[in-house]
């Protein structure tokens, strides 16, 4: 294998890192001393993995970067609860990911592109354009980034327990545009000699791509997997998503429903909440029609307002009355509480606002 500066030590399998000592004729068993420092100890810097010997150390350091990310803006919301960091990448691309502090759970919300390309109206990711995919170990870096923060926190916590409970694929990108190296990570999030994270406790979230949606089905992943709806007839929502011109709701939702049925397994159907937009009652019951008796949550979300969307958020009488007509329907639903909304914490958010304040 050729050093190659551009991929960091995350980005790396494990049998490439065999590989690699394999070719530099180190003994194999360092390949396991150097994944429990990635992954175990989550050391930040080569200098931490005292048991290599400091050639291999200084040798693996010139041949590939630890890791890639640069905190540039963490910021901490009001009631302390939503920290956001936004990242350079070397290449000075920017990603966000949010940290959410519950009483018994730590969500990371990590991004899987820097920017997105799918331009939905109502999100500042889509409006500020597509920069690149991240390669896994981005993905990877962005939860252990937090997980190592949250244990400085917590020093008297076993490593073995992880700090962070919950991640989900919700930060910028679309998930399934970067569908190879959002497998790698997710892959190597929950592998059981490494950070051997619980895969329930992950959930992608798609605008919808529908052939990916199928190749996901056949994964057999216990990874959780929620699909941004937003509109229940396909004008509305092709004005707000315009992949649903590519795949209409008729293509969509045969393959949620195939999905549930081959996986067995529940889909979250997300909903922003736009007043006099989504929030309509015709839209309430076409939706309850759209996804009757499919194995699913419907999880309503009061919109983000955003610099290009000229939206509002929906009032809690609107939700309610929305609600209402889902309850009827008897479609299991919840309204997520908005976070960090003084740290710009919604998808996208940050970066525009430190671009525009630059
Ligand atoms: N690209 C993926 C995942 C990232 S977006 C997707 O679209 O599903 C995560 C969720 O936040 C999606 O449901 C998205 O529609 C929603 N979202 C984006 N901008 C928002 C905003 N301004 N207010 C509320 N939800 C928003
Ligand atoms: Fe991309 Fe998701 Fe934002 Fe749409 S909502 S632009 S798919 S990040």
């Amino acid at each position: 294998m050729n050093a190659d500066s551009s991929r960091s030590l995350y980005d790396l399998k494990f049998a490439e890192i065999q590989a690699l000592l394999k070719e530099w004729g180190e003994p194999v068993f360092r390949a396991k001393q150097i994944w429990e420092w990635l992954y175990v100890q989550l050391a930040a810097s080569y200098d931490a993995m005292t048991n290599l010997p400091k050639p291999l150390r200084d040798r693996l350091g010139a041949a590939h970067p630890l890791g890639r990310l640069t905190p540039r803006i963490d910021l901490l919301s009001s009631d302390g609860w939503t920290r956001k960091i936004l990242f350079a990448l070397p290449d000075r691309a920017q990603i966000e990911t949010v940290l959410m502090e519950y009483d018994t759970r730590n969500t990371v919300c990590a991004s899987t592109q820097a920017g997105c390309a799918m331009g939905c109206t109502f999100c500042a990711t889509g409006q500020g354009g597509f920069q690149r995919n991240l390669t896994s170990g981005e993905i990877v870096e962005q939860v252990l980034f937090f997980e190592r923060e949250l244990r400085l926190t917590n020093p008297q916590s076993p490593t073995t327990n992880h700090q962070v409970t919950n991640v989900v694929l919700m930060g910028m990108g679309e998930p399934f545009a970067n569908y190879t190296a959002l497998l790698d990570a997710l892959k190597r999030l929950s592998d059981p000699i490494g950070y051997n994270f619980g895969a329930r406790r992950i959930t992608v979230s798609t605008v919808g791509l529908v052939p990916m949606i199928e190749r996901f089905t056949q994964e057999r992943s216990q990874v959780n997997l929620a699909v941004s709806l937003h509109a229940a007839t396909n004008e509305l929502r092709a004005s707000m998503l315009p992949i649903n011109r590519r795949y209409p709701l008729e293509v969509l939702i045969p393959a949620c429903r195939a999905y549930t049925e081959i996986t067995r397994r529940r889909i979250s159907f997300e909903w922003a909440m736009i007043e006099g937009v989504n929030d309509t009652p015709a839209q309430a019951r076409a939706l309850a029609q759209l996804i009757k008796g499919l194995l699913c949550h419907v999880n309503l979300i009061p919109l983000n307002p955003t610099h290009g969307y000229g939206g509002a958020a929906s009032t809690r009488e609107r939700i309610a009355a929305f609600r209402a007509t889902l309850d009827e329907a008897r479609l299991p639903n919840s309204l997520r509480v908005r976070r960090g909304i003084d740290i710009h914490a919604g998808c996208g958010q940050l970066r525009q606002v430190a671009n525009r304040e630059r």
